[in-house]
């Protein structure tokens, strides 16, 4: 049996959204955004996000991502679902659940910028810095957690524990 450890609850994981929704509310005063969902991880964490914004949302679209393990670390990436939505001259809020070694989202946000939108920034749930092998800082931010692995409010273990409304360090059988 996989054994869990909290890490962040519930109330705190509410409360911090409300407050990274308010900003970035303030800092679009006045505009309008496209949401990018990066699924599946994403997806508890961006109708969280959304509901408390206060600006107005064009779209909210999904996209997801696969990659191929080549010769070398570095990977390649592919759209496993593209976004139908046209983003030139839009103001795009990618949505992620965690940003770890940063080579997904640094990846997809080129991807996304040869598309020419007005903007790109990226909201994470949550954030590892300490494994980064590239300079991607995510635009905003709720958490910044140590190297553990987590699961819960949509994080994964083999597609197990999304459901899980905290966020919790999962001490699998095999450790
Ligand atoms: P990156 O390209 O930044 O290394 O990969 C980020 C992706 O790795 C996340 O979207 C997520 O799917 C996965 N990931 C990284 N750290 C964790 C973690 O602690 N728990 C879970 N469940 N997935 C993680």
């Amino acid at each position: 049996m996989d054994k869990f450890d909290l890490m962040i609850s519930e109330e705190e994981i509410k409360a911090k959204v409300k407050e990274v929704a308010d900003k970035i509310s303030r800092d679009y005063d006045g505009e309008s955004i496209v949401v990018i969902s990066v699924l599946t991880g994403a997806f508890i964490f961006t109708a969280d996000l959304v509901r408390e914004l206060t600006i107005p949302v064009d779209k909210i679209d999904t996209v997801q991502i696969s990659s191929y393990e080549g010769t070398k670390s570095t990977g390649n990436f592919i759209f496993k679902k593209d976004i139908t939505t046209d983003i030139s001259g839009k103001n795009v809020l990618i949505v992620e659940d965690i940003v770890d070694t940063g080579r997904t989202l640094k990846k997809l946000r080129e991807m996304l910028q040869m598309r020419e939108p007005k903007s790109i920034k990226i909201c994470t749930a949550f954030d590892k810095p300490s494994r980064r092998v590239n300079d991607l800082v995510p635009d905003y931010n709720c958490f910044t957690i140590p190297d553990e692995f987590v699961v819960g409010y949509g994080l994964d273990y083999d597609g197990k524990y999304r459901q899980f409304k905290d966020i919790m360090i999962v001490r699998t059988d095999n450790e």
